[in-house]
């Protein structure tokens, strides 16, 4: 199965020529890459338009409006990407959810929007302490409110990210999760898909991993059975170690 690698620049660089120059050292080493992964970078939107066109790179949003045009200061919607080529958009990072307050309602409104206009929808979802025991909550509120809804015919543009907020890099007190707890999430998530879709969308939704991702690691967690990718932050913009991801990922 093709491993879906994602590179979420969040608001970095702060200069086209830096980020051209990261896109040119991404694009180079996967030219040189064999073996089944899709790569997926994200940069800042006004990075979108002027990184050039890739055949083997596809361009992600970090975030979507959910409406086609208007009074919306600020916002970019669904077909001004799809009319950029570009073909993921990010959705419900939890820096948006904690930083710009976006709502659970806000975010099952965006990946409706995105679906519709077949843009893929990569929903994150995750709670913000360690599970001692059994599954956390809040990962399965955010999944029943942003997909509720969303018709069946349009869950096969949608991904589901799970990134625990206690393992993302910049967060304080950052600490890397296990494969083994990676497991069980996903058995967690798609048994919550199963709820809210049904039997065929709980086994076919690819599930990324997202926090601390590095070319160490790497191997354990795309190891993990039910997981197609991974989200990866802090690591992209280091072209070498992003790289050495994708190294890891071409080899499986
Ligand atoms: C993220 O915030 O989406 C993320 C995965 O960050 P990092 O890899 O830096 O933990």
């Amino acid at each position: 199965m093709k491993k879906i690698i994602i590179a979420n620049w969040k608001m970095n660089p702060s200069t086209a020529r830096e980020a051209k120059k990261l896109f040119s050292a991404v694009k180079g080493k996967v030219a040189s890459l064999r073996g089944n992964v899709e790569v997926v970078v994200a940069p800042p939107f006004v990075y979108l338009p002027i990184l050039g066109k890739s055949a083997k790179i596809k361009l992600a949003a970090q975030d979507v409006f959910f409406k086609e045009e208007g009074p919306f200061t600020g916002e970019i919607s669904p077909a001004m990407l799809s009319h950029l080529g570009v073909s993921y958009a990010i959705i419900g990072h939890s820096e948006r959810r904690e930083h710009v307050g976006e709502s659970d309602e806000m975010i099952h409104k965006k990946i409706l929007a995105a679906a519709s206009r077949r843009i893929r929808a990569i929903l994150c979802v995750g709670e913000n302490e360690r599970h001692r025991e059994g599954f956390p909550p809040r990962v399965r509120e955010e999944l029943f409110s942003a997909l509720k809804g969303v018709p069946r015919p349009l869950a096969s543009r949608v991904l589901i990210a799970y990134e625990p907020l206690w393992a993302i890099s910049t967060n304080k007190g950052a600490h890397e999760d296990s494969p083994e707890s990676v497991f069980e999430m996903a058995i967690f998530i798609r048994r919550t898909i199963m709820d809210i879709w049904g039997k065929k969308e709980a086994f076919t939704v690819p599930i990324l991993y997202g926090g601390s991702v590095n070319p160490k690691n790497a191997q354990g967690f795309l190891g993990v059975k039910g997981i197609s990718g991974l989200l990866v932050g802090g690591a992209s913009l280091r072209a070498g170690e992003f790289g050495d991801i994708l190294s890891v990922a071409a080899s499986l």
